[in-house]
């Protein structure tokens, strides 16, 4: 059985506990490698490994570090059908979104960071005869960096490459759940030289290696992505030792749909909204408010074009929708799919898991796209996030209406507004309780803009400028002419 390491100070090494823990291809169903049940002491270090570089590497110019990082940007490229396969192989996701999404998204992220940082440009605030102050961003020392399953190297990336390209050096926790890319993103780190501990990967249980990482008195900074739980939790251990914490949490999000939107247009990308990725993107609307006045229409239109999302194997070329990542999300997703039933909901289409896809894929996790209707919006199924392939469709009448359904989950992540009405647009776009919100679209991405979300889905902003802020300290520096 393959075994997967993890990549402390440039090298490969096994957990000091000497223990695994199975990862499975959930197209299967079946265990194929095996990961490092880490803990601690792994995380000492490889905390010692990343102190030790930080001098070094947050010493280097601009210039250097931007071309260490282009130059994983490119090791990715030059291996991403290699990635591509590993991703879609450890997350059950169709071959062709990691192909087109999650890899070049990565190798993005890190071109990004590493071209953003030679235009950044530091602040100074003059004061006339008295003097001047001019603000020294540095870099904190050792990031924590701990990432979810559902958009694996993508989010990691995310982390790393604005991380790394301010100065600091890294700790890097990919979920035990797809730790495959991460590997190979070390084994690009070694081919392409980064200097040994600036970049280290650890992989195990959260609850393990996450909190370690967490818990550590010397490690000044954590970014986060995955649940609101955990999120919660974070920021209660890194609230007692005052770390800087970013967190990107679980999201409710809606879709809000007029009657004067181009339909056409809006049921093609709202069904990929809904369900790429088999609904595990944190950005995928799951609740679907429409005007009343074309709820039927919508409704026909919508489950017309969900029948082209049709689970196969992953690995298929043609394949739309994959494989659900684990067995418990798997049961979660069901579970929801029940409490609907019970709730009085409609099951408009799917609803059920599937048992067959073919011989290779018969133990796999695989679940129909589901929609549903005639639920309440205050309801359980329409307040907690599924992170599934499972959406709702409510009518609605007024503005007023709508905007207070939108707003009644707990989560504030994304938000999408269909209509041709720019006043109306602009005027929900600001009232609704959401870090992003597209109007006429989904998922457009641009790597300057603040992501993140409000309420229980976050706290702070990756991204950018915000990024490069967050993993920077400013200093003020007062310079008096007097
Ligand atoms: P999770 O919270 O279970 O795990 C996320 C990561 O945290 C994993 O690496 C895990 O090992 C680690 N972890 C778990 N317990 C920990 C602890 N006590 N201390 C430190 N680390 C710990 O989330 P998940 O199930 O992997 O991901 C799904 C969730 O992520 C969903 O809620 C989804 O909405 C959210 N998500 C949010 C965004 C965003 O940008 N807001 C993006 C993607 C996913």
């Amino acid at each position: 059985m393959e075994k997967i390491l993890n990549y402390i100070n440039g090298n490969f090494v096994v957990s000091k506990s000497n223990e695994w823990i199975d990862n499975y291809e959930p197209a299967t169903g079946q265990i194929y490698s095996l990961i490092p049940k880490s803990n601690s002491e792994d995380i000492q270090t490889a905390y010692e490994a990343a102190k030790t570089a930080f001098p070094m590497w947050s010493q280097l110019s601009h210039e250097d570090r931007s071309n260490y990082l282009l130059k994983i940007a490119d090791g990715i490229e030059k291996k991403l059908e290699e990635f591509a396969e590993a991703e879609s192989k450890d997350t059950g996701k169709p071959i062709k979104l990691a192909r087109s999404i999650d890899i070049p998204r990565a190798i993005s992220n890190f071109r990004f960071f590493a071209t953003a940082i030679l235009h950044a440009h530091d602040e100074a605030y003059d004061m006339g005869k008295i003097g001047f102050n001019y603000v020294k961003r540095k870099p904190l020392g050792v990031a924590g960096l701990i990432a979810p399953w559902n958009l694996p190297l993508y989010l990691l990336t995310w982390k790393i490459a604005p991380a790394l390209a301010v100065g600091n050096t890294a700790i890097a926790k990919p979920s035990e759940v797809t730790p495959y890319t991460a590997f190979l993103l070390a084994k690009v780190c070694e081919d392409i030289g980064l200097p040994k501990g600036v970049l280290n990967i650890v992989h195990g249980f959260g609850a393990e290696v996450g909190e370690a990482i967490v818990t550590h008195p010397k490690i000044p900074i954590i970014s986060f992505t995955g649940g609101t739980t955990t999120g919660k939790r974070i920021a209660q251990h890194a609230g007692k030792l005052l770390k800087k914490v970013s967190l990107e949490l679980g999201g409710k999000n809606p879709a809000i749909i007029f009657d004067d939107a181009d339909l056409q247009r809006c049921i093609e990308i709202s069904v990929r909204g809904a369900f790429n990725n088999q609904g595990q993107i944190c950005l995928c609307s799951s609740r679907f408010f429409v005007h009343k006045t074309i709820y039927e229409t919508f409704k026909k239109n919508f489950i017309e074009k969900v029948k082209n999302f049709v689970p196969n194997d992953p690995i298929l070329p043609e394949t739309s929708m994959g494989a659900i990542v684990s067995e418990m999300q798997i049961k979660k997703v069901l579970h929801y799919i029940e409490e609907a039933k019970k709730l009085g909901g409609n099951i408009l289409y799917g609803g059920k898991r599937v048992e067959f896809i073919n011989e290779r894929c018969k133990n796999g996790w695989f679940i129909e796209p589901t929609v549903i209707d005639n639920l309440d919006p205050y309801c359980s199924v329409n307040q907690e996030e599924i992170f599934g392939p499972v959406i709702t469709l409510t009518p609605f009448e007024s503005e007023k209406e709508v905007l207070e359904y939108a707003n009644s989950v707990s989560y504030g992540l994304s938000a999408v507004i269909w209509t041709q009405n720019l006043k109306r647009a602009h005027l929900l776009a600001d009232q609704l309780e959401a870090g992003i919100v597209w109007v006429n679209n989904w998922m457009v991405r641009d790597l300057r803009t603040p992501f993140g979300g409000v309420k229980e889905s976050g706290v702070g902003r990756e991204g950018g400028l915000e990024a490069l802020h967050f993993y920077t300290e400013p200093k003020n520096i007062f310079i008096g002419l007097l």
